[in-house]
């Protein structure tokens, strides 16, 4: 695709007017990946020129939601509200260049042009008033000390450009009005400030939404303008919510950091956020980030909008947890237990062994890293409760006292392994007479509190012989009790 792939030079744009949504940070991931694939440059770029949206404190969370995906910039991060003094030297270099001129128009003034193209059923295009003044109403004027925007003149003809996405596109210049590159007070528009920025940070390809296409129609007449070669673009598409409207705060959609709260692994955010607006072109779906750099190319982009669907999310977040060892996900996991007060930092210290295998018998039924702190408390904790359904299900006095002779035989057991636990519940259900499930679910429900879980065998074997013998005692005991006081189970 590229030619001169090493010099490869991209860059992720955000405005801090709110905190990292998904959709800009798909945008990051595209240009990252083509970055790291073609051994190039990511850069960083704060657009913050807007001072009554952009909003200081959100630019920390950015760059660590971006960090977060495994997102650093390469370069030193720009500001563009330290730039503008450069991007006012741009707009006076237009302006000077017969390429802009001065508008006096008052927004007053624009404002009545608007309504007066609404009340007429026009689109509303600068009607070009200040194009025609003579060099002595603009001396006069000046002279007067009236306030002035500049912009930018669009000739008659058409505008191309070659978007790596959708080939050439095309638009009449009638429809692109002689847009403001700088407002009366000084300060550049987005547009220009874009386009200067780009060109100075040596911007190769710029991969961003196709809700942007309107303004690269404009930003290519900057380029010409200012005599600047412009770089490739390629505009990827939208990411929708499933009512096909953009995803926007303002509807509630999570941001990305919220997802991470959420339990969702990075990995999975990244590789299913690749997946929305890209194919690897096979029907396989789950990849790391190595490999996704391995494969990336710019020639797979998909031509119409993605869908963001938290539930394949989801799926691509259990993906990506079994492919996790015991070990990596212990590390993430621990700190979750202790927020939650399931345990503390101290008692994990010296127990590792035993959480590796608390996650090896859960990681299967966890779709988020935080159902594990709702599947795990009961091999932390001992005040769980007895589910109400299943003790009025599996808890009677019958079942008491298979409980006694269960713990008896465990006592007497040696060693208390996987299979020698099978063996002993088997034997006692035949001894009793029962079916082996039979004995399962009061033993489940004794130890855990609950009539779901991970293989029972396993769940004992982990759990250890003197806190299970001591578990089903107490289930026994709390079932006599109850009998013997007439309560209900
Ligand atoms: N600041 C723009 C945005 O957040 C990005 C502009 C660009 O990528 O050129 O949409």
């Amino acid at each position: 695709m590229t030619s001169d792939s090493q010099n490869i030079r991209v860059r992720i744009a955000p405005s801090p007017s709110g905190y990292l949504h998904v959709g800009t940070a798909r945008t990051a991931i595209f240009n990252y990946l083509f970055a790291r694939h073609n051994k190039g440059k990511f850069l960083i770029r704060i657009e913050d020129t807007d001072a009554s949206r952009s909003r200081k404190e959100l630019i920390e969370p950015i760059f660590s939601a971006l960090k977060w995906l495994g997102m650093n910039g390469d370069e030193e991060i720009i500001y563009q509200s330290q730039r503008l003094g450069i991007y006012k030297d741009f707009a006076q270099k237009i302006l000077d260049n017969g390429f802009g001129y001065r508008c006096f128009c008052s927004p007053e003034q624009l404002e009545k042009d608007r309504e007066e193209a609404k009340k007429n059923k026009q689109p509303f295009h600068y009607n070009r008033r200040c194009l025609n003044l003579s060099q002595n109403e603009i001396e006069q004027k000046l002279a007067d000390g009236e306030k002035f925007a500049i912009r930018i003149k669009i000739p008659s003809g058409e505008t191309v450009f070659h978007d790596m996405v959708s080939g050439d596109l095309k638009r009449d210049n009638s429809e692109i009005e002689d847009f403001i590159i700088a407002r009366s007070n000084g300060i550049a528009t987005y547009n220009l400030a874009v386009v200067v920025d780009d060109h100075q940070m040596g911007i190769t390809h710029v991969i961003r939404g196709n809700d942007h296409i309107t303004n690269t129609f404009k930003q290519v007449h900057i380029y010409k303008a200012l005599g600047f070669e412009p770089p490739q673009f390629g505009h990827v598409p939208l990411i929708l919510r499933p009512d096909k409207r953009k995803v926007s705060k303002r509807l509630g959609d999570k941001d990305v950091a919220q997802y991470k709260e959420e339990g969702i692994l990075p990995e999975a955010m990244f590789n299913y956020l690749t997946l929305l607006g890209w194919s690897p072109k096979t029907d396989r779906e789950i990849y790391s980030v190595e490999e996704l750099i391995n494969i990336f190319t710019p020639d797979n982009f998909n031509a119409s909008n993605a869908i963001f669907d938290e539930e394949k999310l989801l799926a691509f977040n259990k993906e990506h947890i079994a492919r996790k060892t015991d070990h990596e996900l212990a590390v993430l996991v621990a700190p979750l237990l202790v927020e939650a007060g399931i345990t503390t930092k101290y008692w994990l210290e010296t127990r590792w062994v035993y959480l590796r295998q608390v996650i090896s018998l859960l990681k299967e039924r966890v779709k988020r890293l935080t159902d594990f702190i709702a599947l795990s408390n009961y091999f932390f904790n001992f005040d769980y409760k007895y589910e109400l359904k299943a003790r009025e299900k599996y808890f009677n006095l019958e079942s008491a006292q298979w409980l006694s002779e269960l713990a008896e035989r465990f006592e007497r057991l040696d060693p208390f392994t996987v299979e020698t636990i099978e063996t002993v519940i088997t034997e006692l259900a035949e001894k009793l007479g029962i079916k082996r499930g039979q004995l399962i679910h009061p033993t489940r429900l004794a130890v855990s509190g609950t009539s779901k879980g991970p293989g029972l065998y396993e769940m004992l074997y982990v759990l250890s012989r003197p806190i299970v013998i001591e578990r089903i005692k107490r289930a026994s005991d709390y079932i006599k009790k109850a009998y013997d006081l007439k309560e209900h189970i």
